[in-house]
């Protein structure tokens, strides 16, 4: 079956584009920033807004849920934040923009009233290990619910807790993941990375309650999981809680589609995964 035919809308909902600061020196970022120096170490390359439009076009993405990058330093998640704003604005209704705070800074409640004032559809790509913070902490809990009376909801990065190590693999566990959405109160989330495994534990009465209003994107999953895993997952807390999402540029969409061929899923399932399950969480 080919994945191309089967729903109008696909939807990336799991892309990073760098702004322009970081165009302008990348080494000053990475000299600073430990976790964005890791993952952009090799041939690891970056995109830019030329690269992002491309993809779209080739791939034939009609909406890109877009991020910068979990920077450490709050500066220039603010700076991330204006560029991804300008350029929300330039491709508006095809590029849903997310902002980026730093959860450790005392300043992060303000920056994210100042994401809605930007008009940005979401928070992410948030990194427990890239920024530092705690997922249990009393602070997040409070951005948390800040977040859900302002509208905007988060993608958090997760990680398997088994399996082999890559640069930026972390230890946002989904055993760290539950402890926070233990107190994320009526926040929608985008467990990223399939939630590092999460979806099996939401067959757990109480985790199940936890997950009510969580998501699981399949960014990166070529490089981690066989094509069974998308089956799996779709059975376990059904197609309409699976949004695809390439990691961009890490990937680009060829793969994605092939595993989603390769899965065993039905017309409906690919159809959700692919663009249709997103419009729950950012409500466009
Ligand atoms: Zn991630």
């Amino acid at each position: 079956m080919s994945t191309s035919l089967v729903h109008p809308e696909v939807v990336d909902a799991h892309i990073h584009v760098m702004p322009d600061r970081v165009w302008r020196d990348p080494a000053a970022v990475a000299a600073a920033d430990p976790w964005f120096a890791a993952c952009h170490a090799g041939k690891q390359r970056l995109a830019g807004e030329d690269d992002l439009l491309r993809h779209l076009d080739e791939e034939r993405i009609d909406r890109a849920v877009v991020f910068t990058w979990p920077f450490a330093d709050p500066r220039l998640c603010a700076e991330a934040n204006d560029w991804v704003a300008a350029l929300q604005r330039r491709h508006l209704g095809r590029i849903a923009g997310c902002g980026i705070v730093q959860p450790a800074d005392p300043g992060a409640a303000e920056e994210l009233r100042r994401c809605a004032r930007l008009g940005l559809r979401g928070v992410g790509e948030l990194n427990a290990d890239a920024q530092g913070f705690a997922l249990d902490g009393d602070e997040l809990a409070r951005l948390a619910a800040l977040s859900t009376e302002l509208d905007l909801p988060w993608t958090l990065h997760c990680s398997e807790p088994v399996g082999h190590a890559y640069p930026g693999k972390g230890t946002a566990t989904p055993d760290r993941l539950v402890r926070f959405l233990d107190r994320a109160g009526g926040l929608r989330v985008v467990a990223a990375h399939l939630g590092g495994g999460l979806p099996l534990y939401a067959h757990m009465p109480e985790v199940r309650e936890l997950c009510t209003r969580v998501w699981f994107d399949t960014a990166a999953l070529p490089h981690l999981y066989r094509p069974s895993a998308l089956r799996a997952m779709a059975t376990l807390v059904g197609a309409e809680r699976l949004l695809l999402g390439t990691d961009f540029p890490l990937l680009g969409l060829a793969r994605y589609r092939r595993a989603l061929d390769e899965a065993g899923l039905d017309e409906t399932e690919l159809g959700l995964i692919l663009g249709g399950s997103a419009a729950a969480v950012w409500r466009w």
